[in-house]
């Protein structure tokens, strides 16, 4: 048997995960993810597929992201009718994330078509709420650390990985006719002090590893990132003004109400009013209870007739007339607010009518992407355009790198340095160029591994004859 490897996202770039591994009689995608960010990256989105998807036979999802999922809609539409494995919170995360993003293509389509920027006389959406429900029937939830077999010749067992809830680390073991081989992917890392998730497992053994890249060139520098928000908020609020921090729906909402909770409980900032306005958000913090397996809120909290996600000053806003009616917030307050880079969602509303104020603030706590909104801010430019308006940037923009939701180049060689055996090979993914290069090299230099930075649709034959 000869096992090959086509990467077809997340080489070069930390988006658009899909890697297409390929036994002769059986070829199956691990990670099945939207191009997002830049309009070249995003613009792959719209390539012709490289092999007919009703050819692909199964899906191996390491996690919910859109990055890792958001083209399923597009694959099934497109033929695809095998099964989709995943973890059982990723799969009730995946359905969220896949309406959402379903209905964000349609009202993105309507928007082109209104205002006649699109090349195409009726511009058509990548897919619709329609296609994305297509995917739920193919949905096969799995449970952790319990192998299940996708074919005679291979099994796959999944691991904790942090990152979000039900995140996880993938072992593929591929039986050949005279050889067994292992390969390890990574997923996106998590934290190994992340206060509700799990770490990162070590896998002891693997011939490839596909490891994620990052932050493979940032030492995250801050111990107590609940200090950094901390001291990002009493300056907001001693301005008077209103803190906004766009967070992805998935993870860094949970992280920062729970981090919110615990400041508010040890007096480190005042008990003002906290908005949750993203629906998303609400339904995925919902999905905490019913995976409580899966991660260690409850082990945390020493009063458990509290909890971060359901306090007397925690306002959940479902509606959207509630949320426009965030508009008019006088006092002090705090929003959180999808999407996390800025890039879609109610946020974008927020920033709008709150970015002009001086006294306001902008909290980012999360990765932000080349091209989006949010690296914009980051970056300090004076202005930024937001439903086609020019809006000034006078309001001030905090970064608390330390609540990012992928391991920090540490972490990344921590979980490298579990391998006990060497592997023969590693991949450097998800990452952009600098930071899956310094990671190499890393890598290179102190486990002596055998790096390569795959390149966008290059594929590599992995075992001859096995
Ligand atoms: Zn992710």
């Amino acid at each position: 048997m000869d096992v090959s490897v086509k990467f077809l996202g997340a080489a070069g770039s930390v988006t658009g995960s899909r890697y297409l591994l390929d036994l002769g009689d059986f070829e199956f995608l691990i990670d099945c993810g939207l191009f997002q960010g830049r309009k070249d990256l995003r613009r792959r989105n719209w390539d012709k597929f490289p092999m007919p998807p009703k050819d692909v036979e199964a899906v191996i999802l390491t996690h919910a992201h859109l990055d890792h999922i958001g083209y399923l809609p597009k694959l099934v539409k497109d033929g695809f009718s095998g099964p989709i494995y995943c973890t059982g919170a990723t799969t009730e995360i995946a359905k969220i994330l896949l309406l959402d993003s379903g209905k964000l293509q349609e009202e993105e389509a309507e928007y082109a078509k209104k205002k006649g920027y699109s090349k195409h006389e009726n511009p058509e959406p990548l897919y619709t709420i329609e296609d994305a429900e297509a995917v739920f029937p193919l949905l096969k939830p799995q449970e952790f650390k319990k192998p299940f077999a996708i074919h005679p010749s291979v099994e796959v067992t999944y691991y904790h990985a942090g990152h979000i809830l039900g995140a996880a680390i993938t072992k593929i073991v591929i039986k050949g006719e005279v050889q067994t081989k292992k390969l390890v992917f990574s997923g996106d890392l998590g934290r190994y002090h992340d206060p509700l998730l799990y770490p990162p497992t070590m896998i002891p053994e693997a011939d490839v590893v596909w490891i994620e890249s990052t932050y493979g060139d940032r030492v995250s520098s801050v111990p107590k990132p609940e200090e950094e928000l901390a001291n990002a908020i009493n300056d907001i609020f001693s301005r008077d003004g209103l803190a906004i921090i766009p967070a992805f729906a998935v993870g860094r909402t949970q992280l920062v109400m729970y981090y919110l909770y615990q400041l508010i409980k040890k007096g480190k900032i005042q008990n003002v009013p906290i908005y949750l306005d993203s629906p998303m958000a609400i339904n995925v913090s919902q999905l905490y209870r019913e995976f409580h397996q899966d991660h260690q809120l409850i082990a945390v909290l020493e009063d458990t007739d509290h909890h971060p996600f359901q306090h007397s000053n925690l306002h959940y806003i479902r509606k959207q007339e509630q949320s426009r009616m965030l508009n008019d917030l006088k006092e002090k307050a705090i929003i959180i607010s999808a999407s996390g880079m800025a890039t879609g969602g109610r946020v974008l509303h927020h920033l709008m009518h709150h970015l002009p104020n001086e006294r306001n603030g902008v909290i980012f706590v999360g990765y932000q992407a080349e091209g989006t909104r949010g690296r914009r801010l980051v970056n300090g430019e004076s202005g930024i355009r937001i439903f086609g308006q020019e809006v000034p940037v006078k309001a001030k923009v905090y970064n608390v790198e330390g609540l990012s939701a992928h391991a920090d180049q540490n972490e990344l060689m921590e979980w490298a340095e579990g391998f006990s055996v060497k592997p023969k090979l590693a991949f450097m993914i998800h990452g952009e160029e600098k930071s899956a290069t310094v990671l190499a090299k890393k890598l290179k230099k102190e486990l002596g591994w055998n790096t390569v930075i795959p390149n966008y649709l290059e594929s590599f034959m992995l075992f001859e004859g096995i």
